[in-house]
């Protein structure tokens, strides 16, 4: 009989489960929970390298090198020229990004989906109770060349600000927007901002400009990966996304006011960084090419200067990195694109499973979608939407229940014997697409445009066809109870003897 706990135990528990989630969230204990869940995820470099290259050049090789499974964060202790360590790739993978909403691979586009939709409002501390607080450098001392920025590929025009939320006011509501943007070195005190035209701050920019004010900003480097994650969503109308961390992260954020500006900014960030931006159209430098999300170098022009007021710190920061042009650039925009697009998957097809943007379609530009479909054709209303709400999606597989869209292998096998072409390809042209694709093309074939065709994979098996041959197992409840481990061991002195002797 199954002993039943005592009392006084799951009051224990209880406490503890509590206490977890009231101990504040930030890089810290996100780098706890990820070491207790497995050391191996966090390597560190002690010896000195140089942040032109050398950081990038050790991380990019580590990606497929089975000595460093799950292609680990790294913890580079000394970058020449500067005091501060960095870390880079902590974002890497889906894995560590579900670690960060307590779920899953499998699980975490769903648990995405249902925090984005719960917000929870920001929570202003006083400076005391602000780590970001324990440090501050103003006027000439507020040098960003201190801190370990670097250079990440061949051909990016210097060093980059990768991982920074931008946090600006709306000058027309007065909420406050988030978002990541690349922020390129110009000069100790000068850094770059450069925006798509439909994103949260160059409408914020474009309004300063109109009004002739100068803008405030806020760079958050360093924090709970949640934040980073939200700062890529897109809430409708401005801002919003400082409470879709606290939804993300389950707890309020902690925010604190800025030394320099006016704005409200994260008080257990790592680093931030505030400056005022001259929205005037003269304030501009050449920017690019630099590394974008298609793994090319995209998106050259003269983009606007920020002259830096103020640094604050914690007193022994970690400054964090995120290096573009790998999976960390696609996976954290990703999730945040995914658990959207399950949602409004769902709004037409409430038996969808699961949806996922694989890495190797740099997160865009591929959707995989599991339904227990119900009617022949009901899958592409759901690829139509995903399409509609996702212009740079361009590739949509939709598979039955029974195959898990996480597993490419799987994805691919059920597109090599449920799928043939001229009857479940669809093909959409001249569909509006993302101008950052290379092949996209303009309305005469030949030009570089916005436009890209489409295609639907239905890779479903038919219901109307009569008896679809049935996937081959091995019986579940036998698995269940052979465990390999149970079973298996290396060779040993006896089974070489008995291999080379053939007796
Ligand atoms: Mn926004």
């Amino acid at each position: 009989m199954a002993r039943q706990p005592a009392l006084v135990e799951t009051a224990q528990n209880k406490t503890q489960a509590e206490q977890a989630l009231a101990a504040p969230k930030d890089l810290r204990a996100y780098l706890q929970k990820l070491i207790e869940r497995d050391p191996k995820q966090l390597m560190v470099v002690e010896k000195e390298i140089d942040p032109v290259f050398e950081a990038t050049a050790i991380v990019d090789q580590m990606r497929t090198d089975p000595r460093w499974p799950n292609f680990p964060a790294v913890l580079f202790r000394k970058i020449k020229g500067s005091s501060i360590p960095l870390l880079i790739n902590l974002q890497g993978t889906y894995e560590r990004l579900a670690l960060a909403i307590d779920s899953n691979l499998q699980g975490m586009v769903e648990e995405f989906g249902r925090r984005e939709n719960a917000p929870v409002p920001t929570k202003r501390v006083d400076r005391s109770q602000a780590p970001v607080k324990e440090v501050v450098w103003k006027g000439a001392d507020a040098d960003v060349t201190k801190l370990p920025i670097l250079r990440h590929q061949e051909l990016d025009s210097g060093k980059y600000i990768t991982s920074a939320v931008f946090i600006l006011r709306d000058p027309k509501t007065g909420v406050q927007n988030a978002g990541i943007y690349r922020s390129m070195l110009h000069g100790p005190q000068e850094v770059g901002f450069m925006t798509g035209a439909f994103q949260g701050g160059n409408y914020i920019l474009v309004e300063h400009r109109e009004r002739k004010q100068p803008m405030q900003v806020a760079m958050a480097i360093g924090h709970h990966p949640c934040l980073l994650l939200a700062g890529t969503t897109n809430p409708p109308g401005m801002g919003g996304e400082l409470e879709i961390a606290g939804g993300l992260m389950q707890q309020p954020l902690e925010v604190v006011k800025g030394e320099t500006v006016d704005l409200d900014v994260p008080a257990r960030a790592e680093i931030v960084i505030e400056g005022i931006l001259d929205p005037s159209p003269e304030n501009v430098r050449e920017e690019g090419p630099f590394g974008e999300y298609p793994r090319y170098y995209t998106g050259i022009g003269p983009f606007p200067v920020i002259k830096v007021t103020a640094i604050t710190m914690r007193r022994d920061p970690i400054y964090v990195d995120v290096f573009n042009a790998s999976s960390e650039h696609s996976a954290i925009g990703g999730l945040a694109r995914m658990g959207f697009l399950l949602n409004r998957a769902r709004d037409v097809c409430p038996n969808v499973k699961n949806l996922y943007l694989p890495i190797s379609g740099v997160a865009r530009n591929h959707a995989y979608i599991s339904m227990k479909k119900v009617a022949d054709g009901e899958p592409h209303l759901a690829a139509f939407n995903v399409m509609a709400y996702s212009p740079a999606t361009k590739h949509v597989f939709i598979v039955d229940d029974d195959i898990d869209v996480t597993n490419e292998a799987d994805v691919l096998w059920a597109l090599a014997t449920r799928f043939q072409a001229d009857k479940d390809l669809v093909t959409i042209n001249n569909s509006i697409g993302s101008r950052l694709n290379p092949p996209t093309y303009g309305y005469r074939r030949d030009d570089k445009g916005t436009l890209e065709t489409k295609l639907i994979f239905d890779c479903t098996r038919p219901l109307s066809a009569g008896t679809f041959p049935t996937a081959t197992r091995v019986p579940p409840e036998v698995k269940a109870r052979m465990k390999p481990g149970d079973y298996v061991r290396p060779l040993s002195e006896g089974d070489l003897a008995y291999i080379r002797g053939g007796k």
